[in-house]
């Protein structure tokens, strides 16, 4: 008799169905995480609703914590009954890049929820080396936030020192209050959010933002705006960033792209004339040395930062694939969307 588990299976473009499916099994190196909190990533949407999927049938959901409750060999038996957070990439561990460490750079990798199956599920499998601790101190629910805010601190790391600037960020969704949240820890003078949903603005700033503003005004800075993170995704921030940024200022592009971007010869101009540095970020770090993950555990565990006010719902199984459509269609208002299986 094989056991079955509860997932959300996409089985075509815009098709998310709940359904029960064989409980996946570990193998060697492998252990089974029963998920206790899955967030909902902005990349998610156009993955269920859109073309980027790699497969059908695939079990989205890439940012999770949970507990390990059985693993594929003996030797790895000291994880059962740990709450964990997992790495959602599975570098090749061949390439350069791995072999460098640079498992975000990997030329051939696997990933959890898009290349596949991933935690929008009661259980999902996964490699052992991609576990790390949950600190006692944080939830389930804040352990799911560690990717994003892992890959926001990796975006960060990516432009060097910034303390004493002054820096601005597009788009307050997720992703850019946790560029925010970082940017304030590390020094920034003054810190201002741009979004044109002035419903996110209050969140903003009882997270650190100095000033949350509609993107059309731009304040006169005397000394010039020193570093622009575009995390909204919309070509118009990207247009906006080149114009906000002081000369020999830097852009930090963070949000995806959904369709083609196109610059005037005008706005162009401004990279050259302005010298600007474009500073391009995927991904997050996990390698042993030079761990983001662990930098961002570190941080909420001992609670120098705290993510859990960016939850803005928490939903069941049953209810994503109505919630998920409302979310693609922005019929609701939201920010963390986290799934409880
Ligand atoms: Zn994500
Ligand atoms: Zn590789």
């Amino acid at each position: 008799m094989t056991r079955t588990m509860r997932a959300l299976v996409l089985e075509g473009k815009g098709s998310l169905c709940l359904a029960e499916v064989p409980l996946p099994e570990p193998k060697e190196g492998e252990a089974l995480v029963r998920v206790r909190a899955c967030g909902v990533c902005g990349s998610d949407l156009p993955r269920i609703f859109g073309d980027t999927a790699y497969f059908y049938p695939l079990i989205p959901g890439h940012e999770f914590a949970g507990e390990v409750v059985a693993t594929g060999s003996p030797k790895d038996e000291e994880w059962i009954g740990k709450g964990v957070v997992v790495y959602p990439l599975i570098p090749c561990g061949k390439c350069p890049y791995c072999r460098l460490g640079e498992y975000a750079l990997c030329e051939d990798y696997g990933y959890l929820g898009s290349r596949q199956n991933g935690a929008f599920a009661e259980y999902v499998v996964v490699p052992v080396t991609n576990l790390l601790p949950l600190p006692q101190s944080l939830s389930f629910e804040e352990g799911a936030l560690t990717e994003p805010a892992a890959v926001a601190l990796h975006a960060l790391r990516r432009v060097g020192r910034t303390f004493g600037e002054i820096a601005a960020v597009f788009g307050l969704g997720p992703l850019g209050l946790l560029a925010g949240m970082w940017l304030k820890l590390s020094g920034v003078r003054k810190l201002i959010g741009y979004d044109v949903d002035e419903r996110k603005f209050s969140l903003a700033r009882s997270m650190g933002f100095d000033v949350t503003l509609y993107p059309s005004f731009f304040p006169a800075e005397p000394e010039g705006i020193d570093l622009v993170v575009e995390a909204s995704g919309s070509a118009q921030a990207f247009v906006d960033a080149l114009k906000l940024v002081r000369k020999r200022g830097r852009v930090l592009l963070l949000g995806n792209q959904e369709k083609n971007v196109l610059l005037s010869p005008e706005d162009f101009s401004r990279i050259l004339r302005k010298e600007l540095t474009l500073f391009g970020s995927w991904n997050s770090s996990f390698a042993f040395l030079d761990s983001d993950w662990k930098k961002v555990l570190d941080f909420a565990g001992s609670g120098r930062v705290s993510f859990a006010s960016l939850i803005s719902h928490r939903i069941r199984l049953e209810e994503a694939p109505a919630f998920l459509l409302g979310m693609r269609e922005r019929r609701i208002p939201y920010v963390k969307v986290v799934l409880i299986p």
